[in-house]
């Protein structure tokens, strides 16, 4: 009888503790609902850290230098699938077949994964800025240092552990064909934590813009949760051009499992503090 009584108290106290944890870590997000940005620090205090990301990237403060040129050994490889996650939608790659070297990098990198961040509307949307000015969205191919790491997450725990490469998406009169496809994948991840398989040849250089020489450079973060300061980050200058309807594709995806929840909208975190960082330009 005791053990009974012992067993049901500490069921008790199990739920108890399940609750309050549950209530100390309100999920992280976007939404009025969630943690927002501003308050992520409560449960990540690295996002009050010096090397955070996104950032304004201002031309007139920049310094300039000469890159080598990336050698983008972009294969054709399969993609994996695609993923609704509720704070982005995530095309994952597979088989590592896609290597990125070169530009300021001084390792070879492996493309693990990219998605993309926007706005509810063509005005804001993108995480970094250029100039003070923000656009309609921003995509972000995520790789790691293969070169020097055993894996993706190891990477997580060094300054030069990944390299992400980011472009502006702004909105044209025109339709970006090599977008056409991506964005009917997304359609099919409507719902928080949807995921299909997409079994497929892409060639990941088709999201970038046509001119990938003129990019700016600097030492950062993950700019979603954890937030670890591991990314070397390559912004490019040249935007790219999707049409209005192609960023509603984008405003169509929802952050919870039912159709009538809130759109997955804004999620973006706002700049951060440069510090004494030196950003580089070219
Ligand atoms: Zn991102």
């Amino acid at each position: 009888m005791r053990s009974l009584v012992n067993r049901l108290a500490s069921r008790c106290i199990a739920q108890i503790h399940i609750r309050s944890t549950a209530k100390m870590s309100q999920a992280w997000g976007y939404a009025s609902s969630q943690l927002p940005p501003e308050k992520w620090h409560e449960q990540y205090p690295i996002a009050n850290g010096k090397n955070q990301s996104p950032i304004d990237l201002v031309c007139s403060a920049a310094t300039v230098k000469d890159f080598p040129d990336f050698n983008l050994s972009y294969k054709p490889s399969d993609l994996k699938n695609v993923v609704n996650n509720g704070h982005s939608v995530t095309f994952f790659a597979s088989g590592g077949a896609s290597v990125l070297s070169g530009g300021p990098l001084s390792s070879q990198y492996t493309l693990e994964q990219f998605h993309f961040h926007w706005g509810e509307d063509s005005r804001r949307g993108s995480e970094h800025l250029l100039d003070g000015k923000s656009f309609a969205a921003e995509v972000h191919l995520v790789h790691w240092n293969s070169e020097k790491y055993e894996s993706f997450v190891e990477s997580l725990n060094h300054p030069d552990g990944l390299c992400v490469l980011g472009a502006f998406l702004q909105k044209s009169e025109a339709e970006n064909a090599n977008y056409k496809q991506l964005l009917s994948e997304i359609k099919e991840v409507p719902l928080q934590d949807d995921k299909r398989d997409v079994e497929r040849k892409f060639d990941p250089r088709i999201l970038l813009p046509e001119n990938i020489k003129n990019y700016f450079h600097y030492s950062g973060s993950l700019t979603t949760p954890p937030l670890n300061e591991c990314v070397q980050w390559v912004v490019f200058k040249t935007p790219v051009d999707l049409s209005e309807e192609q960023l509603q594709a984008f405003r169509d995806l929802h952050i919870g499992k039912e159709k009538d929840t809130p759109c997955l909208c804004d999620n973006y975190r706002p700049p951060q503090d440069v510090g004494t960082r030196e950003v580089f330009s070219c």
